[in-house]
């Protein structure tokens, strides 16, 4: 099920990273994180009284002079407005009303998204009445908080809870594989996914998504069914440009959420950024099958290493996605193309295999047989058994004496001794302690 998204705009220097920071830092359940995946995270999953949302700090980007910061702030806040779920639009207290926050309110008050006046920087709360001024942006009463000393910031996320839209089911169908067609502007996602579809004949529909974020297709190919979530597919229907998508990673992270299968694309003549490897690591920790599609290969020349040099470079920069099959295509030329939705099928096969119980234990025995777990301060962990509790992403439950002894290596280990006997190819594995 989709999550909503809370997103938070502002002028640069209103302290919004330091209340996404106090957020998620916070008193916040932070649901997910894996080690060494991001550093300066854009977005996090977080809980707040049992409901789930993702928080998105849109700022952060660069920008060379005031008109440059102030067009920023503005897409910023239109994407966030055809995006987000709510709004948290952030002033400075101390700075005081800024013409900017005039320019940013106007947008927000045009739309009908929930948004939510946050006052920063208020450490003295006997002097909440310097706030009136605010009052004249048209958003309603200003919530005064102190992202630094995490002040009224659990009230902040109380009413950020209530404003949030009612939750509606995504209308699972476990039938039909959802594939998102993830990658940067410019890196074929909307030719890869036309060529696919003209391979296949057989388009069952083309349909609005049942967000904006992108335009759903099903299709149908030796009696299976597929979801296409293409994410570039809104730029042709909406009035968002190339220029403007590059702020966005909001529809990637929507895509990524209703997707069983990542197809993550990246562009064979450019470099991996940035902004690849978060987008990547969110699919990671959401424990979506992924696929690495380097698409333009037909701008590249080759020799007998290229190839492998460039799957080298790729896992190096993806550290976390060893398990991702890699696929050279070109959208342009169609070479390859009709490889991706076999690749498809098998991810597919691999993220939904169960492993009986006897045979996990099996190996688990032999593991730990090869490799004693690790031990701490004289006492050694003891795994008793194992059981797979789930598929997509294939989850085992390790039933052990002291959970807080196992160590990230030993898991990694564990990990490495199940794909090596069943392959789990293009799927994350979860592996979940319990004491017993
Ligand atoms: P951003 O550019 O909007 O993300 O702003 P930052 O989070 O980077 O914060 C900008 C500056 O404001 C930093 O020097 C912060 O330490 C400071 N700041 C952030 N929140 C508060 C606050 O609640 N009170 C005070 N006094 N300073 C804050
Ligand atoms: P999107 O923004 O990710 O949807 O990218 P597009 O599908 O719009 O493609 C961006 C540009 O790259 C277009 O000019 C395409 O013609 C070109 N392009 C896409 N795939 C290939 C490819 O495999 N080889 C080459 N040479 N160009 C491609």
């Amino acid at each position: 099920m989709a999550r909503p998204i809370v997103a938070i705009v502002g002028r640069p220097n209103v302290g919004k990273s330091t209340l996404f920071n106090r957020i998620v830092g916070g008193r916040v359940a932070i649901v997910e994180d894996t080690p060494g995946v991001t550093r300066d995270r854009l977005y996090q999953d977080a809980e707040w009284n049992g409901r789930l949302f993702t928080l998105v700090d849109t700022g952060g980007l660069d920008y060379q002079d005031d008109d440059q910061m102030v067009t920023h702030i503005r897409k910023q806040a239109e994407l966030a407005i055809a995006e987000a779920d709510l709004i948290l639009f952030v002033v400075d207290a101390r700075f005081g009303l800024t013409g900017t926050d005039e320019d940013v309110a106007k947008i927000l008050r045009s739309s009908d998204k929930p948004v939510i006046l946050v006052a920063n920087k208020v450490e003295d709360f006997a002097r909440v009445h310097e706030l009136y001024d605010f009052f004249r942006l048209g958003l309603g009463e200003p919530v005064p908080v102190s992202a630094a000393e995490g002040r009224n910031t659990g009230d902040l996320l109380d009413m950020v809870m209530e404003k949030l839209p009612p939750v509606v089911e995504d209308g699972e169908d476990d039938d039909v594989i959802k594939i998102a067609v993830i990658g940067r502007p410019n890196v074929g996602k909307s030719s890869l996914v036309n060529a696919i579809l003209g391979e296949e004949r057989t388009i069952v529909s083309d349909i609005p998504g049942t967000t904006r974020d992108a335009i759903d297709t099903y299709i149908k190919r030796d009696g299976k069914n597929y979801l296409i979530i293409d994410t570039a597919g809104i730029r042709r229907r909406s009035k968002i440009g190339l220029a403007t998508e590059k702020y966005s990673v909001i529809r990637s992270l929507r895509a990524i959420d209703r997707s069983d299968i990542v197809l993550m694309m990246i562009d064979a003549v450019e470099k991996l950024t940035d902004q690849d490897k978060r987008i990547a690591g969110y699919a990671h920790e959401k424990g979506r099958g992924a696929v690495l599609v380097v698409n333009k290969w037909d701008l590249v020349e080759k020799d007998s290493h290229t190839a492998n040099r460039y799957i080298e470079n790729l896992r190096d920069g993806l550290g976390f996605m060893q398990y991702a099959p890699v696929l050279f295509v070109s959208a342009l030329t169609r070479q390859r193309v009709h490889r991706v939705l076999e690749l498809v099928d098998y991810v597919s096969e691999q993220q939904n295999m169960r492993i009986a119980t006897a045979n996990l234990n099996d190996l688990l025995r032999e593991a730990v047989m090869y490799s004693q777990p690790p031990q701490d301060r004289g006492r050694r962990l003891k795994i008793f058994y194992a059981t797979q509790s789930g598929v997509k992403p294939p989850t085992f439950i390790l039933f052990v004496n002291e959970p807080d002894i196992m160590h990230f290596s030993y898991l990694r280990y564990l990990e490495n001794r199940l794909r090596s006997a069943y392959g789990f190819e293009g799927t994350p594995i979860k592996m979940v302690m319990r004491k017993r």
